[in-house]
C-alpha cells in the first residue's frame, strides 16, 4: 500500500479582485475559478495550499522574490513572461476587450479615444496592450493595482474607457457593474499558473497532473460553470 508523505504547503498567490478567477463571496471567503480549481487540484494531488492576496503586480514581484512558490491570477501566457516564469498547463483563455460607462454613447471604439484618459491596472496584458495602441489612438493612460479600482474610474467619468480581461468584464457586468463592452478581444492568450522560471517545478507537474485528473473527470467542467453560467 502507499502511503502519503506529511502534506506539502504551498505559498500561492492570488489577484485581490478579479471575479470569476478570484473574490469573496457574500461570506468575506475566497472562491472563484482559480481559487476552486487549484484547491480540487491540491486535494486530487494531496498538498495544501496557504492563499495569499495581492495585488497582479505585487504577485509577480512576490513569485520572483522567493516569496510565493506561484501565482494563479487569471494570468496570461505571454512570451516575455517566459522569460522569467514556467506555465502550467493552460487551464482557460482570455483577450483583452475595452469598455465604458452603459451611460455612454460617444466612445464606440479605440478611434474615439483620442484625448481622452484610460483605466487599466498595472502589469497586465490590458496596461501592455494600451501601450502598444497608444500612440496611434492619442488617449493618455491611468493605472490602478485592482480591477475594481479600474472600473471605477470609468464609471465616475475620470477615464473614458478601459481595457481588461474579455470574462472579467463579462462576469462584473452580468453583475451589475454600469460598463458595456464595445470591442472585440484582442491580444488574446492563454491562462495558466505560474512559478518563478525555474523552481517549484515538483509543483508544476502535481497542478498539470491534477488538472488533466479534473479535466478527465468532470469537476473542471463543474467548476467552469459554476462561474460562467452564474447569473445575479
Ligand atoms: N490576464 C491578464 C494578465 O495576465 C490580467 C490578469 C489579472 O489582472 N489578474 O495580464
Amino acid at each position: 500500500t502507499k502511503t502519503h508523505a506529511a502534506e506539502k504547503t504551498y505559498q500561492i498567490g492570488m489577484d485581490v479582485t478579479f471575479p470569476p478567477f478570484e473574490f469573496a463571496n457574500d461570506n468575506n471567503k475566497y472562491v472563484g475559478i482559480d481559487i476552486d480549481l487549484f484547491n480540487a487540484i491540491a486535494k486530487d494531488q494531496h498538498f495544501k495550499i496557504n492563499w495569499k492576496a495581492a495585488s497582479f503586480s505585487g504577485l509577480i514581484q512576490s513569485v520572483q522574490a522567493g516569496q510565493l512558490n506561484g501565482m494563479v491570477a487569471g494570468m496570461s501566457v505571454t512570451p516575455e513572461r517566459k522569460g522569467s516564469f514556467d506555465f502550467s498547463d493552460p487551464y482557460y483563455n482570455s483577450g483583452v476587450v475595452m469598455a465604458v460607462s452603459q451611460n455612454s454613447d460617444n466612445i464606440k471604439g479605440l478611434k474615439d479615444l483620442r484625448g481622452k484618459t484610460v483605466a487599466v491596472k498595472t502589469g497586465t496584458t490590458g496596461a501592455q496592450y494600451a501601450q502598444s495602441i497608444q500612440k496611434k489612438y492619442g488617449f493618455k493612460i491611468s493605472t490602478f493595482d485592482d480591477s475594481s479600482n479600474v472600473y471605477e474610474d470609468v464609471l465616475t467619468g475620470n477615464s473614458a474607457a478601459c481595457f481588461d480581461d474579455e470574462p472579467v468584464l463579462k462576469y462584473g457586468i452580468n453583475q451589475g457593474t454600469k460598463l458595456k463592452i464595445v470591442t472585440k478581444p484582442a491580444a488574446g492568450t492563454p491562462v495558466a499558473f505560474g512559478v518563478k522560471k525555474g523552481t517549484n517545478q515538483e509543483l508544476l507537474k502535481k497542478f498539470n497532473a491534477g488538472l488533466a485528473h479534473l479535466k478527465k473527470n468532470g469537476e473542471y467542467k463543474k467548476i467552469i460553470d459554476r462561474y460562467l453560467n452564474a447569473k445575479k
